[in-house]
This record gives structure tokens, C-alpha cells and sequence, in this order.
């Protein structure tokens, strides 16, 4: 075969790919379960048609490849993954490399790749959706150095390109690390989006601003600091009009948010790695809380609902929202980093910030310094590198003046409350879990240590 290589699964994602890929001079084979979809893509391909193999059977498409192959898996994650992965096995060896290119659970990827496949696998996370896949997703890859040089060509060739022109394509390391970094990315997607979302609340309930009124803020703000490509659709979807009648378009959606469970499994592993995450972890909360509307309307028939009004100027909620965006960074940062040494990845945290400035969700200019930060700070907490240590200093008495007064009038600020409040427990050195301690010794003789080194485990609180 002449195909540089070949690509299972074109649905929406696969599709968009394989386009890219053949976009960038790659002649490419494809394989779809379904073979009218095959075809169809084939035809519809346009220009690119030339360079794209259309194929009927799996051996087809391996026959079509340049050996040693890569092949390209974008199928639904779970059981399709294995299921190809099964398929393949009679038909290729161990120099060929299959890729996971799917919303894996990155415990199936670390299993994948440690299991005794007559090929090598390495999962990779693409973001950016369709369009990002099109036109240039960011890539989390996972697997060996070899594996990556092998590879590489084609997936920075594919990948978006950040402003100072590198490709935000990079290998995060062996086994589930792709698919790991690639599941904190959406964790802090989840975040950044309820941060915005509470913001738009207290300027919606608390300051009764209209959508077109709301959407100017966000526009202002899309040339500052906050400059990114979720402030800039926020912008976007406040000046919307609805097109079955003349209200803002935001205001016809219900408030009940769907989610596909990535986040979910960024506060679950959050736990598991007694990583502190809560601002992404109070996003996750508040989409479930969205998704109970009938309790919501019980709750406020019962209670009754007007949060008050507040006030603040747009530049106080700016400064709120970059304070509340580093520390939710920083959270994911040092997640990354615990998996790192959990797993013994050696995670690049700069790379990872590197990565994320183009192509994705959360792409936003804030990134740029964060990227810098990370690999001059190699303590890997974001809030003490320098530069992000002035910043949130400078911006948390807005940070702190909008929740408390938001609170205060009855907003609900999960995401932004808990932010606070982790930066406030993290820059106090003398807690309370002193008197955690003391109760665990109380009712189960837990033991703790003392202050003054005296090696006395136990208090009085015998019979
Ligand atoms: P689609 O539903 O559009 O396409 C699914 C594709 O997988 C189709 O080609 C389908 O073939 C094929 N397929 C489904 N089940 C099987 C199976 N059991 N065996 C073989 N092929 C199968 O999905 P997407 O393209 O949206 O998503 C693909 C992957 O990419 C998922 O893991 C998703 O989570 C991930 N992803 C999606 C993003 C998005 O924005 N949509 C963003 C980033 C990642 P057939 O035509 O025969 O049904």
C-alpha cells in the first residue's frame, strides 16, 4: 500500500480528521463500519479525494498502508475500542502502531497499552471538537519516545499552530497519559465555563442587565487579559437573537446543562489522587445541580427564589474572574502534576500549557504566561511562580469582594466561592485539622504529632 497511513471510524471526529490529515499531504486509508459512509466520504472529499483510500474490509485497509502502519482508531470510547483493537490483531504485527484517538477513560488506555496486543497502541487526546479536528486540534498524545518520533510528522503537521507558530501537538508520556492530561483539560474547561456562567448571573440577577448589555462586557473583556476563545463566544452567544421570535437567544435556552461525563471523571480521579481540585470539582456540582430543575422549581416555590441586587463595576468582575481562573489552573496543574508522580509519567507541565494555546477549548491568552511560569517554577504550583503569584495578589481583594458581597445578597458562586476559599486555606499555614486530629484521638487513639517535637502521641482524654 502507498498510504502514509490509515484511519477507522469516519463519523463526525473521524471525518474531520482524516480531512486534515490529507489536507496536510498525507495520503490516508479509511474504514468505516458502516461502508455507504465510506464512500460517501470518499465522494464528498473533494480536491482531497486523490489522496484518500476508501476501503470495504479491515484487510483492505491494512493492505493499503505503507508498512510499518499506523492506523488511527476515532470510534465511540469503551467496547467499539476493544472491539478493533480484537479485529486488528490477526491482521497486523508488531511493528505496526495503532492510536486511540477517542474520549478514552484513561485507565482503558494505561490497560490497552500494557496488555498483550500483537501491535503497539498509544492513546492520544484530540480537543478542539470538529472543528478543531478539521482545521487543527490541540493533541495530548500518549505512548513511548519511539512511538512519538513515529508519529510525530503527521501529528504536528495536523495539529493548530499557536501564535509563535509551534504546533500544539506533544507527547505527555507513556500508557494513559494523553488521555489523563486530556481529561483535566476538560475538567478545567467545565470550570472555566461556570466561572464565566456566574459572573453572567450576578450580572443578570443581581445588576438586571439585559443580554446585549452583558455581551459588550464580555466583548471588552476579550481584549484584556481574559482574552480567550470562551469569553469571546460568551460575547457571542449574549448578542444572539433568537431566531423564532426577538429575544436574545440565551434567554429561550433552559437552564439544565448536559454533560458527557469527562468532568466527571477529572473530580473522581481528583479524589483518588488526593489531588484539591474544587473549583472544578463545584462546576461538575453545579451542572448536576442544573440537571435537577423540578427540584430547583420545588426549592424556590418553598423558599422563595430573588437572589438580591449587587453591584459591581465590569473591571472588579474582571479582575474576580482572572483571579479565579489562575487559581483554577493552578488546581489542574498540580492534579497533573500528582498524577505525574503517582504514575511516574514526568508529566511536562510547561508542554501541557504549551499545548492548550490553540486548537482547544480552553485556548486563551492567559496560557502563554502560564506556559512560561510553569518552566521557570519548578515548585508547580502556579500561584507561586512570580508573575501569577502578583497577579492574584492584585486581583483577589476583587475576587473576594465579589463573592462575599454575591453571597451576601443570595448569588450562588460555586465555582468562584470555592476558588477563594482554597487559596485562603492554601496560604495558611497554621489550619484547623489541629482540632481534626484531636477528635481522631479522641474516639479511635489516631495519635498526631506535636508541635514542639515532643514525641507524645496521645491526649488526656482517657477514662
Ligand atoms: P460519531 O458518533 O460521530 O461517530 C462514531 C464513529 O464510530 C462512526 O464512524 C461509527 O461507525 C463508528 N462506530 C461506532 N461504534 C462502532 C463499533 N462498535 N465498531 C466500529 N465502529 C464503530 O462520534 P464522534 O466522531 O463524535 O466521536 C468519536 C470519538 O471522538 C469519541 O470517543 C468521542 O468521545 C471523541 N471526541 C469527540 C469530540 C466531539 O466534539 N464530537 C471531541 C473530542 C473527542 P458507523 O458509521 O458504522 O456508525
Amino acid at each position: 500500500g502507498e498510504a502514509r497511513i490509515g484511519l477507522i471510524g469516519l463519523g463526525t471526529m473521524g471525518a474531520a480528521l482524516a480531512m486534515n490529515i490529507a489536507e496536510k499531504g498525507f495520503p490516508i486509508a479509511v474504514w468505516n463500519r458502516t461502508s455507504s459512509v465510506t464512500q460517501d466520504f470518499h465522494s464528498n472529499a473533494g480536491d482531497l479525494a486523490d489522496r484518500i483510500v476508501p476501503t470495504r474490509t479491515l484487510a483492505e485497509l491494512v493492505d493499503a498502508i505503507a508498512a510499518p502502519r499506523t492506523i488511527i482508531l476515532m470510534v465511540p470510547a469503551g467496547q467499539p475500542v476493544d472491539e478493533q483493537l480484537e479485529a486488528l490483531s490477526p491482521l497486523l504485527g508488531a511493528d505496526d502502531l495503532v492510536i486511540d484517538a477517542g474520549n478514552a477513560d484513561f485507565h482503558d488506555t494505561t490497560r490497552r497499552a500494557n496488555s498483550d496486543l500483537p501491535f503497539g497502541f498509544m492513546g492520544m487526546g484530540v480537543s478542539g471538537g470538529e472543528e478543531g479536528a478539521r482545521h487543527g486540534p490541540s493533541i495530548m498524545a500518549g505512548g513511548t519516545p519511539e512511538q512519538w518520533d513515529r508519529v510525530a510528522p503527521v501529528l504536528t503537521a495536523i495539529a493548530a499552530n499557536a501564535e509563535d507558530g509551534t504546533a500544539c501537538a506533544a507527547r505527555m508520556g507513556v500508557e494513559g497519559a494523553g488521555h489523563f492530561v486530556k481529561m483535566v483539560h476538560n475538567g478545567i474547561e467545565y470550570a472555566d465555563m461556570q466561572m464565566i456562567a456566574e459572573i453572567y448571573g450576578l450580572m443578570r440577577d443581581g445588576m438586571t442587565m439585559d443580554a446585549a448589555a452583558i455581551s459588550k462586557v464580555f466583548d471588552g473583556w476579550n481584549d484584556g487579559p481574559l482574552q480567550s476563545y470562551l469569553i469571546e463566544i460568551s460575547a457571542k452567544v449574549t448578542a444572539a437573537k433568537d431566531p423564532h421570535g426577538d429575544m436574545p437567544m440565551v434567554d429561550m435556552i433552559l437552564d439544565r446543562a448536559g454533560q458527557k461525563g469527562t468532568g466527571r471523571w477529572t473530580a473522581i480521579e481528583a479524589q483518588h489522587l488526593a489531588a484539591p481540585i474544587p473549583v472544578i470539582e463545584a462546576a461538575v456540582m453545579a451542572r448536576n445541580v442544573s440537571a435537577r430543575l423540578e427540584d430547583r422549581r420545588a426549592g424556590e416555590d418553598r423558599f422563595g427564589a430573588a437572589p438580591e441586587l449587587c453591584e459591581f463595576d465590569p473591571a472588579t468582575m474582571e479582575q474576580a474572574l482572572i483571579a479565579g481562573k489562575i487559581l483554577c489552573y493552578a488546581q489542574g496543574f498540580s492534579m497533573i502534576a500528582a498524577a505525574s508522580d503517582k504514575f511516574d509519567w514526568s508529566l511536562p507541565l510547561p508542554e501541557i500549557a504549551r499545548i492548550w494555546r490553540a486548537g482547544c477549548i480552553i485556548r486563551s491568552a492567559m496560557l502563554n504566561d502560564m506556559a512560561d511560569a510553569l518552566a521557570d517554577h519548578p515548585d508547580r504550583n502556579l500561584v507561586m511562580a512570580p508573575h501569577f503569584a502578583e497577579l492574584v495578589e492584585a486581583a483577589l481583594p476583587a475576587l473576594r469582594q465579589v463573592v462575599s458581597q454575591g453571597l451576601g445578597a443570595g448569588h450562588a458562586l460555586p465555582a468562584l466561592a470555592n476558588g477563594l476559599m482554597w487559596f485562603d486555606m492554601m496560604r495558611t499555614a497554621r489550619g484547623t485539622a489541629n482540632m481534626i486530629q484531636a477528635q481522631r484521638d479522641f474516639f479511635g487513639a489516631h495519635g498526631f504529632e506535636r508541635t514542639d517535637g515532643n514525641p507524645d502521641k496521645h491526649g488526656p482524654w482517657g477514662a
